[in-house]
């Protein structure tokens, strides 16, 4: 889809997924989980790049980057190979980075995400595997540092770079793309999101057809969308006083929320790839077919699928698949209650507290959510009081029931409704002959005064029959 764009916003992602479900790093047995260990103490020899050693590949890191292309909608490469990219940077112990080059494992995919005015392709350029650096800790910000640190855990790290099209023309559409990209790769379990870097981005971003300026290693969805805004507003600030832009790196201060050079744009030569002798050119066209018949059901499947089966709406549908784990806490959930009733409460009630707290789904027990939609359904607690048992559910772990009778949430009984009409009736003579002569609006009144003396726990349509059958006496 092509439409209007006044500005010529363009933008690019360039996406760095760190495969951190592969148990290995990408050339070594050195474990990919060391987020929460001590500085330098996950690795060996061959993460330190020290002389005489050599990488091996780690096949789980080129099976999850075939899945990536394969949920990418991209063609695979049967033959690829490895290239030395070459700098210097204090964290990268051998002074090059493995990377692909000309032939990238991925190339010529596609995604489609919700853009500003309908549905957008977002055309995939290729993706590529390569590792990870170590990493620089400095003191204070990063252009007035008086010293950094070098913690080398993550160090031979696989990661898979994807790279778009510059498809994208709004900072709000970028957002979305990586909201989407990083549901996708959930659901194909190569990546663990909520560790620390897993996903990061630099974004191309160019107006009026104008240079084009990277934004470098922005690590968080909101930052991303951030970053790209204050870049839009700089560049045409910067046209519109007749100022020359010129094609650099910048970086993203996220506490200040501006952008500020680091350095005027290397090209690929600056680089000098050569290929990396120390290993052979990669043949997958064997493994493709394999990986492509253990595909997971992807999110937009998932959500086709749910509209279709159990007849949700689309916008719940999308919610619910959004994260796979809350998809398959509605799967759950729908197999006990009426399916139509259970999206409402996941995606509308318990995703939304959940989010509000920023905990996981996973505190949620199924069989919990389960209960209080039953009680709900059967009128023992109300709407209201059902959406109180789910906040303390999160809030205080303990069982639905032990939540209901310590907030005396029970709805009141048909006992109590039918005595508390009687009153309600006897009490209010007049509205009860204003409904006999034909005000139908003079039963509200009734119903209120039942509802009063309730306290909030009868339900109002139950009251209202309890009154109509009384007054019918
Ligand atoms: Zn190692």
């Amino acid at each position: 889809m092509v439409y209007e764009n006044p500005d010529q916003v363009m933008i690019g992602l360039e996406v760095h997924v760190q495969l951190n479900k592969a148990n290995t790093k990408m050339f070594c047995g050195c474990t990919t989980n060391y987020t929460d260990e001590e500085a330098n103490t996950c690795l060996c020899a061959g993460c330190l790049a020290l002389p005489g050693t050599t990488p091996v590949l780690n096949e789980k890191s080129v099976e999850y980057a075939i899945k990536i292309g394969l949920a990418l909608n991209a063609e695979i490469s049967e033959e690829t190979d490895f290239y030395m990219k070459n700098y210097f940077y204090p964290d990268l112990g051998n002074g090059y980075q493995v990377t692909q080059f000309d032939k990238p494992i991925v190339k010529n995919g596609h995604v489609v995400i919700e853009g500003e005015d309908g549905e957008l392709t977002v055309r995939i350029r290729r993706a590529h595997m390569e590792d990870d650096p170590g990493k620089m800790a400095h003191f204070g910000t990063i252009e007035k540092s008086t010293g950094s640190i070098i913690d080398f855990n993550r160090s031979g790290m696989p990661l898979v770079e994807i790279v778009t099209e510059p498809d994208m023309r709004t900072a709000k559409e970028a957002r979305r793309f990586l909201d989407k990209l990083r549901s996708i790769l959930e659901y194909l379990d190569v990546f663990d999101g909520s560790r620390e870097g897993a996903l990061k981005a630099d974004a191309n971003v160019s107006v009026y057809h104008g240079t084009r300026v990277e934004v470098k290693n922005i690590s968080s969805h909101k930052a991303v969308e951030k970053a790209i805004n204050y870049e839009i507003m700089r560049q045409k600030d910067a046209v519109r006083k007749g100022k020359k832009l010129v094609q650099e790196t910048r970086h993203y201060d996220e506490a200040r929320n501006v952008t500020i050079s680091l350095r005027v744009k290397e090209t690929a030569d600056d680089y000098r790839y050569f290929p990396d002798f120390d290993l052979v050119p990669l043949y997958v066209g064997d493994k493709i077919e394999g990986i492509r018949a253990k595909m997971p059901e992807l999110p937009d499947a998932k959500r086709e699928r749910f509209v279709a089966q159990y007849g949700i709406s689309d916008a719940h549908a999308k919610s619910l698949t959004s994260e796979k784990a809350f998809a398959d806490l509605f799967e759950r959930v729908a197999q006990k209650v009426d399916p139509k009733v259970a999206a409402s409460w996941v995606a509308d009630i318990v995703k939304g507290e959940l989010n509000y707290r920023d905990m996981p789904v996973t505190t949620c027990d199924p069989d919990d959510i389960i209960c209080v939609i039953d009680m709900v359904c059967c009128k023992k607690i109300s709407d209201e009081g059902g959406v109180t048992v789910v906040r303390a559910l999160l809030d205080e772990g303990k069982k639905p029931e032990q939540i209901i009778a310590e907030k005396g949430l029970s709805m009141v009984g048909g006992d109590f409704l039918e005595k508390a009409a009687k009153e309600a009736i006897a009490e209010s003579p007049e509205a009860v002959a204003d409904y006999r002569a034909g005000t139908e609006k003079a039963l509200n009144f009734i119903v209120g005064k039942v509802m009063q003396k309730a306290k909030g726990k009868a339900d109002a349509r139950q009251a209202r029959e309890m009154v109509l059958k009384e007054l019918g006496k």
